[in-house]
């Protein structure tokens, strides 16, 4: 048995919440349940500007939805709470204090116009661009004395400009960073809020998270955080940086190009099951060389390993998502998609469970999404069907044959009192023949009197559905609306 992951997502609460949350949760959740660990939400709330309430509860809301419970969290409490980081200022500033008399972190009074300055000068002399140390030199006792007088500070990392910082990552390998590279960064602003880099850190240490996964563009993070455990003399987690999601141009995924909300998602009628089974193939190979690519929440748990994780840039292909979401829809029994449809579409005829069961065999193998229910089945119980003469281009016949073909069919379901699919197909096609007309044209012609379309599910099932006479009186006001077309 592998020794237990704590693992966590620490997402900011700061817009819509984005796929790229929920695949990082989901490869987090899989090591976690794979280990018999604890998958953490850790909410990372420090910019104050940007985090609001509604965004963190749509971030509850969608991990709700795809089924990636967490164990602790700020809704469900825990042993290393609270698990909002603007709850857990005290924390920071205590730590801040050990890194300042330790001596590997400093206050800058710096006004926002001189560093504007410096950075402009640097452009200038075409120079690295970051801190240039001038708070560093402030004795202690001078410092103390400007911070007790209320002058505006931040503090900053102390880095040791020579050298470097190494880090194993767990699917890169060791990864090198010079120091004279990193900057002096801010671990507090000056409203007494850490930023991410002191927060991530603090946290990650005191929850006792064994491995960090994320999304690499915080590889270069990284770093800044290394010398910050070492700064506390911490021992450093497990570091393993996820194959950002792409857009189809390769570039990093982006709402420009994609959805990147899970609402969208939700909202769309995609199932949780095929969302995750979805972000679950980006980055990993769950059964190599076998071709299997439907996978439930379970089987994920069972065959995840963070070495099958590849890091060729994930595509964030929408018609993947639609085939495994169809896949999905199709492997969901009767009732489960019943209640799926009802809570997913606003109540009317069209959602009576009746009618869904009655409809459900001739619709669900088309369905891609939960919405496509309502286009599939409108016809079913439309009262009256809009027609236009570009309708009827598909059955590529001229108009007169199409009312031949529509007259023929009417005579033919007359006769019959109910409609019986093997018998009336059959009879239908020996009509066609009998007219001298294609059978294919034949069948687009009835197909687009009765429903209006010219794609739908199988044409005298639907018929049934429809009732005999309301479908009688359908091919009829076809025939009138042709005559009529016909004589202008
Ligand atoms: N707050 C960061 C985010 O929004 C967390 C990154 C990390 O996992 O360290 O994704």
């Amino acid at each position: 048995m592998p020794t237990p992951a704590r693992v966590r997502i620490a997402p900011s609460p700061t817009g819509d919440p984005h796929v790229g949350t929920a695949y990082t949760g989901l490869f987090n959740w899989m090591l976690a349940r794979q280990t018999g660990g604890q998958f953490i939400l850790r909410i990372e709330d420090t910019d104050r500007q940007r985090s609001t309430n509604e965004s963190e509860e749509a971030i509850l809301r969608s991990l709700r939805w795809l089924g990636l419970e967490y164990d602790e969290g700020p809704d469900v409490e825990g042993p290393y709470g609270p698990y909002r980081q603007s709850e857990r200022s005290e924390l920071y500033r205590t730590h801040v204090r050990t890194l300042i008399e330790n001596g590997s972190a400093y206050p800058c009074f710096c006004t926002a116009e001189r560093l504007s300055e410096m950075r402009a000068l640097q452009r200038k002399e075409k120079r690295d661009p970051g801190y240039d140390g001038q708070c560093r030199s402030i004795p202690a006792d001078e410092a103390q004395q400007r911070m007790d007088a209320n002058e505006p500070y931040v503090i900053r990392l102390k880095v040791d400009k020579q050298g470097a910082t190494v880090f194993q990552d767990h699917l890169r390998g060791e990864i090198r960073i010079e120091n004279r590279t990193i900057d002096d960064q801010v671990l507090m602003k000056s409203d007494g809020f850490p930023t991410y880099h002191l927060a991530n850190v603090v946290d990650d240490h005191l929850m006792k998270i064994t491995h960090v996964l994320r999304a690499e563009e915080w590889i270069t993070s990284t770093p800044k955080h290394v010398l910050l455990y070492q700064a506390f003399g911490w021992d450093l987690p497990v570091f393993c940086h996820l194959p950002l999601l792409r857009n189809s141009d390769k570039s990093k995924i982006s709402k420009r190009k994609n959805p990147t909300s899970l609402d969208h998602y939700r909202e769309k009628g995609y199932l949780p099951e095929a969302m995750l089974n979805f972000l679950a193939l980006m980055g990993f190979s769950p059964a190599e060389g076998e071709g299997e690519e439907v996978f439930t929440q379970d089987e994920l748990r069972q065959v995840f390993s963070l070495d099958r994780i590849s890091l060729g840039g994930p595509v964030f292909d929408l018609t993947k998502l639609d085939w495994l979401n169809g896949n999905w829809i199709r492997r969901l029994d009767r009732d489960d998609l019943t209640k799926r449809i009802q809570a997913a579409i606003p109540e009317g005829p069209a959602t009576e469970t009746g009618f869904i069961h009655s409809v459900l065999p001739l619709v669900q193998e088309r369905m891609k999404t939960i919405l496509d229910y309502a286009d599939l089945t409108d016809f079913f119980l439309a009262p009256s069907i809009h027609l236009t003469n570009e309708s009827f281009r598909r059955a590529k016949l001229p108009s007169a044959d199409l009312v031949r073909a529509l007259e023929r069919a009417h005579a033919i379901l007359s006769e019959v009192p109910d409609l019986d699919p093997d018998r009336d197909s059959g009879r239908l096609r020996e009509g066609a023949v009998d007219l001298g007309l294609k059978v294919g044209g034949f069948f687009m012609a009835l197909r687009v009197a009765v429903t209006g379309k010219s794609a739908t599910p199988p044409l005298i099932e639907s018929m049934q559905v429809i009732g005999r006479d309301q479908s009688l009186a359908r091919i009829q006001s076809a025939i009138d609306f042709l005559q009529s077309e016909s004589e202008l």
